[in-house]
């Protein structure tokens, strides 16, 4: 640690984020009394609070071996609270127990860690946390999560520092995914449709659709250039695929709510309301879930117009013109526009029918 800065073993676990790491670290030097790491699950937020902890707790800053540094990554360190939901959200009495914990003196270390997760799910119990924000016990240090920030949000938002955990490149992922043992092929494609989020590339490993979804993408210029018949057909195909993409979430989902309605039985109709708010939650994943399913194939399909320009210059099979190249990439600004809007457009179907039909007229 020549440096001053903690370790930079602390933080292997988390992938692909750099920027994030490197804030952190110059941050445990000097660290403030709260910080929110922002980020979907998967993007490497709660590995990193974890190694965040550790450079906090440890009494040489973050060593990275002493026995502080070692528990606090394993999650076992006395000092290092990690608060989770015990509903569908961060119930008062959750973030009543957090404010009684920041009163509390550390027992070993020079200062106590309190890891919140899931802090989007604060809903309107966030004033509760916000006087012990705003007016900290000097000797405890709050590590937020949060998949986004929500309107509840805001507020404490402004009183932490933020370090944002944004999408893991795709170069990245397939990286990763070959070093834990997939075949780069396999890896290539699942990185492509991942959204930059590693938990769901893992997910994605055992899907067999995913490799059709790709290819069905990659299909859509030669379909196209075929028939400009073919562009109703082709939306009503990429929506389809994009619905099965989300069907494992779906179960999985679905798997959850069977349980919960089983410990409702037991426990009596207290569970209700929790379920309700979970369901809505589920279907926020659902959705966001299946807009980055249609992301991802918009992106393979830009770079599917990329490599037909360049791949067909590189093996001179085609002497390309200035036009196919102005065409290649016309297309793929026509593509990017698409992307950006499908988030905030209720009507994937029209924009993405307008988008093949000015693609094939680009192809004609
Ligand atoms: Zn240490």
């Amino acid at each position: 640690m020549s440096d001053g800065l903690p370790s930079a073993a602390l933080f292997e676990g988390v992938v692909g984020q750099d920027d994030a790491v490197a804030a952190l670290r110059a941050a445990a030097v000097n660290p403030v009394h709260a910080y929110l790491l922002r980020g979907p699950e998967g993007n490497g937020g709660l590995a990193a609070a974890y190694g965040f902890a550790a450079a906090l707790l440890c009494p040489e800053g973050g060593c990275g071996v002493c026995a502080t540094c070692r528990g606090a990554l394993a999650g076992t360190d006395p000092d290092l609270h990690i608060v989770r939901r015990s509903g569908a959200s961060l119930t008062k009495e959750t973030m009543r127990q957090v404010v009684a914990l920041a009163q509390r003196r550390p027992l070993a270390a020079a200062r106590q860690v309190i890891v919140v997760q899931e802090m989007h799910l604060v809903l309107d119990r966030a004033p509760v946390l916000l006087k012990t924000l705003e007016e900290p016990p000097g000797q405890t240090v709050f590590i937020l999560l949060a998949d986004e920030l929500t309107p509840d949000l805001t507020t404490i938002a402004s009183r932490c520092a933020e370090v944002v955990f944004p999408p893991v490149p795709r170069d990245v992922i397939a990286r990763w995914l070959e070093a834990s043992g997939v075949p780069a092929d396999m890896a290539a494609v699942v990185a492509e449709s991942s959204g930059g989020n590693l938990a769901r590339a893992r997910v994605m490993v055992d899907d067999p659709d995913v490799a059709a979804r790709v290819a069905l993408w990659a299909s859509v210029p030669d379909e196209l250039a075929a028939s400009g018949a073919a562009v109703v057909q082709l939306t009503q195909r990429v929506l389809e695929s994009a619905d099965r993409a989300v069907e494992p979430l779906r179960v999985a989902h679905g798997r959850e709510i069977e349980t919960l309605t089983e410990a409702a039985k037991e426990m009596g109709e207290r569970g209700l309301p929790a379920r309700k708010e979970i369901a809505d939650q589920h279907q926020r994943e659902e959705r966001r879930f299946r807009t980055d399913a249609l992301r991802a194939g918009l992106g393979v399909l830009a770079r599917t117009y990329r490599t037909r320009v360049t791949g067909a210059a590189a093996r001179g099979a085609i002497a390309l013109g200035d036009q196919d190249v102005r065409a290649a990439s016309d297309a793929v600004g026509l593509i990017t526009e698409v992307a950006q809007a499908l988030p905030r457009n209720p009507n994937e179907a029209l924009l993405l029918q307008s988008l093949f039909t000015r693609l094939a007229a680009l192809a004609a």
